[in-house]
């Protein structure tokens, strides 16, 4: 009868040990040590390997992050293992701290044995909730360049500003809003993004992009200078349905993009052009008048003479009299724009 050399129990499992005494000496997980994670409430990321990392589950981080810290005994083979992190309800925020049970199952083999021994671990899991670097810079004012938004509609602005919050997740932040004259400051926090959301509004609403930088100051680590910049965005002057005179002609904006579609309302040809091309200041005056006349031919009242003339264009469109017409008068004629 063999007996255990340590605590003389009549069983030997290895080495001359019992199991217990052997498992005690040579555990299948010899270490693991208390883990701290840091958390970003703001952006959801978590910091590994010098870097923040953005998760979906907080358990997927702690087991990701467990695993990689355990070491197994070389002497035995690893079967296979489980970790289950048992996540208290709790509340995220500044500096919160989430203590963590976690739950670690081994099962391994000693040499020479058949079956496989099953070990059971408790690790305590700490998570601490704090604002990362770039959260932290936000916070505190940090910008790289302001997005200046000028002759723009309400549209404009909410659509600038809501695009800009969808951007937190790439540490992108709206650190200040500010109405100036004529329009919209918005300051945020990563100069790249800032000529991206320009060109968007460009691309939407038209009109024109200027970008000009600031020497801000200098990075003597790297030695390079640090810019802030600024993208100013005017809306265009021209709306959808405004009539412009171009060269004596007339034409309808049919839409704004980064360019204008316009038709000539004479002949109905279509024409696109490049804001930057069109010479005129504003859009011609709408007025409102009445059909003075439908028959032998359609006769409206001039909104200025209050004579009653024939419109240049007609376009076999049937009229009543007294129907409300939009009109403009260019030369005196009167040219119908609906
Ligand atoms: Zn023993
Ligand atoms: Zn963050």
């Amino acid at each position: 009868m063999e007996i255990c050399t340590e605590c003389g129990k009549k069983e030997v499992f290895l080495d001359g040990l019992c199991k217990k005494c052997y498992l005690n000496k040579n555990p299948l997980l010899i270490s693991f040590k208390p883990v701290k994670i840091l958390v970003c409430f703001f952006c959801r990321k978590y910091f590994s390997k010098g870097k923040w990392t953005r998760f979906r589950k907080l358990e997927d981080v702690i087991k990701d992050i467990v695993q990689k810290r355990l070491v197994f005994n070389d002497d035995a083979r690893i079967n296979s293992f489980k970790i289950r992190p048992v996540i208290p309800k709790y509340r995220e925020g500044p500096n919160v701290k989430v203590n963590i049970e976690t739950e670690i199952t081994v099962f391994g083999t000693y040499p020479g044995k058949k079956r496989p021994v099953k070990e059971e671990y408790a690790l305590s899991v700490k998570v601490i909730f704090i604002l990362c670097p770039r959260c932290s810079r936000h916070k505190s004012g940090y910008f790289e360049g302001i997005l200046q938004l000028r002759d723009v509609d309400d549209e404009v602005i909410d659509y600038a500003v809501d695009e800009a919050r969808k951007q937190n997740q790439r540490g992108i932040f709206i650190t200040k809003k500010l109405k100036v004259r004529n329009g919209f400051d918005i300051y945020l926090t990563k100069r790249g993004y800032i000529h991206e959301l320009a060109r968007e509004l460009l691309n939407k609403f038209g009109g024109e992009i200027k970008a000009s930088k600031k020497l801000f100051s200098r990075d003597k680590l790297r030695s390079r200078d640090i810019y802030r910049i600024n993208v100013l965005f005017r809306q265009s002057k021209f709306r959808k349905g405004d009539i412009l005179n171009i060269d004596g002609e007339l034409f309808k904006v049919k839409n704004i993009d980064k360019n204008i579609t316009i038709i000539n309302i004479k002949t109905g040809k279509k024409t696109s052009i490049m804001p930057k091309h069109l010479k005129i200041r504003a859009a011609e005056e709408v007025k409102e008048t009445i059909v003075s006349l439908v028959f032998p031919h359609v006769e409206i009242l001039h909104p200025e003479t209050f004579q009653s003339v024939k419109p240049e264009n007609i376009k076999n469109r049937k009229f009543k009299v007294n129907q409300k017409v939009r009109v403009v008068v260019s030369d005196g004629k009167l040219w119908l724009v609906d």
